[in-house]
Order: structure tokens, then sequence, then C-alpha cells
């Protein structure tokens, strides 16, 4: 992989279980990421990951497709330790492919709750929150006037139009948008919003395991890899026209400044 590719949003833990050496072939290849768990465990075995991988920084949220509160003591006593480099991921999930995701008034009530939980603990923190939107964006533009007031907003797997994002923006949201498989699996909305952003609010994403590109020259894997990062930046670079160092340069610039991370 390229030396300087940043990773917005991936699940080490999820990732390890279906590929079990992917931590060997990233050291020393510079690779960073923001790893996403979402209960105890789960952050435990991605801890236990940083004696094999380079140095990375985390996220811990309750998901909006899993809204139950059993986690929200130990994400709160994670966000006053200073562990996170952000909250989430957090946010809506109306995707209708289960019960619990199609709108309703009682859906939206419970993911409302969990929701603003995050958010509040985000902005007593000062700490950003990591978004995760489907069929919700009108929410990201209700809730815009608290959402203003964090250090930054990172919009994984954004799913809005151009036009949404620039209206994020213009809201006065420090937004990050980023970007990944969607943009090699023919999603115009992404490929569009994508071209659109401005440079300085560019993520790039694996969501690896999930999300997986669909390959035609790659052998064939049912999950994506920590490795897709790079053909998603390349994806990124012809979107953009502009070359694949100046892409993965400016979203590794971004990433630094969305979680506030060091080199
Ligand atoms: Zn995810």
């Amino acid at each position: 992989m390229s030396p300087s590719l940043a990773d917005a949003h991936i699940h080490l833990a999820d990732l390890l279980d279906r590929d079990p050496g992917f931590p060997e072939r990233l050291s020393g290849t510079g690779w960073i990421c923001c790893a996403s768990s979402h209960d105890e465990p789960e952050w435990e075995r991605v801890e236990a990951l940083r004696s094999r991988l380079p140095p990375f920084v985390s996220s811990f949220g309750i998901h909006p497709q899993w809204p139950v509160w059993k986690n929200a003591d130990f994400l709160a006593r994670l966000a006053g330790e200073g562990r996170l480099a952000a909250i989430g991921e957090a946010g809506f999930d109306f995707f209708a492919d289960r019960p619990e995701r199609v709108r309703d008034e009682a859906n939206e009530r419970t993911q409302r709750e969990v929701f603003e939980f995050q958010l509040e603990l985000a902005l007593s923190r000062g700490l950003p929150l990591l978004l995760h939107l489907r069929k919700a964006m009108d929410l990201a533009f209700a809730y815009a006037p608290r959402l203003r007031r964090l250090p930054s907003a990172i919009f994984h797997s954004f799913p809005g139009s151009a036009r949404d994002a620039e209206t994020l923006v213009a809201k006065g949201i420090n937004a990050f948008f980023s970007f990944g498989a969607p943009l090699l699996n023919g999603n115009k909305r992404a490929a569009a919003a994508c071209a659109a952003v401005p440079s300085d609010r560019l993520l790039a994403e694996t969501d690896a395991p999930w999300q997986p590109p669909r390959r035609s020259t790659h052998v064939a894997a049912d999950y994506c890899r920590a490795e897709d990062l790079r053909p998603i930046v390349e994806g990124i670079a012809a979107l953009r026209g502009i070359d694949l160092d100046e892409a993965g340069n400016t979203v590794r610039r971004n990433f630094i400044r969305a979680f506030s991370a060091s080199e």
C-alpha cells in the first residue's frame, strides 16, 4: 500500500475475524486509521491489536443499527479518560431492511435518544462525532445547530448529494465527508459528491470488513480488506482529476485535522 494512506473508518476486530493476517501486512506502511468499536469486548480486541499495527486512533459509539444503552457508561468512561479521537459511529439508520430500521415514530424516538446522548457527550468532552446516516439526511440538517458546535462532524460513507454537503458546510458545521467502496461500485450520488466537496473536507475509508468493493480483476472476497483503501483513493483521484499521491496526501492531511490526530 502507498505509504501515506489514512482510513477514516474501519472495524478492526470484525476484519481480524475474516483476515487474521492483515496487521502484519500493514506494518511499516505508514498506514493510519480510526478504528470504530461498539461494545466493550470489541474495544478490548481492538486495543490488543496495538502491538501489531502502526499507531491508530479509536472511536467508540452506540450504533444506530443497535441502539441500546448497555454500552453508554463504558462510552462515557472512555470519553472521560481521553481515549477517544471521536464518538461514533452514531446517527440514524432508516434503510428499512429490518423492522427496527423502518422510520416510524417509535424507532425514530429510540434512535434520537441514543444519538442525542452521544451528541451531548461529544459536545461536553469537545470530541468529534463520526456519523452514520442512512435515509436520514434531513436529521443532519435538523441537528445542525448542535453539530456546528462540535470540533468536527465526520460523515462516514457520506450518503448525501453534493448539494447536501454544501448545505452542511454553509450551516457552519466543520464537516468532513468520507467516501469508500460505493465509489468503486457505481454509486453515482457518492461519485458526484466526492468530485464536488472542497478538498480540505475530503476523507477516504474502507469500512472494512463491510462494504466490499466489487472486484473484476482482484481475487474474489466477500469482505472489504484494509488494502482496498488504495483503489478507493485511486477512485477519488480519478473523480477529482488529480494524481494518486495528491489524493493520498489530501486525505491524510484531512484525517489529522478531522480527528485532531498527530502524525
Ligand atoms: Zn462502519
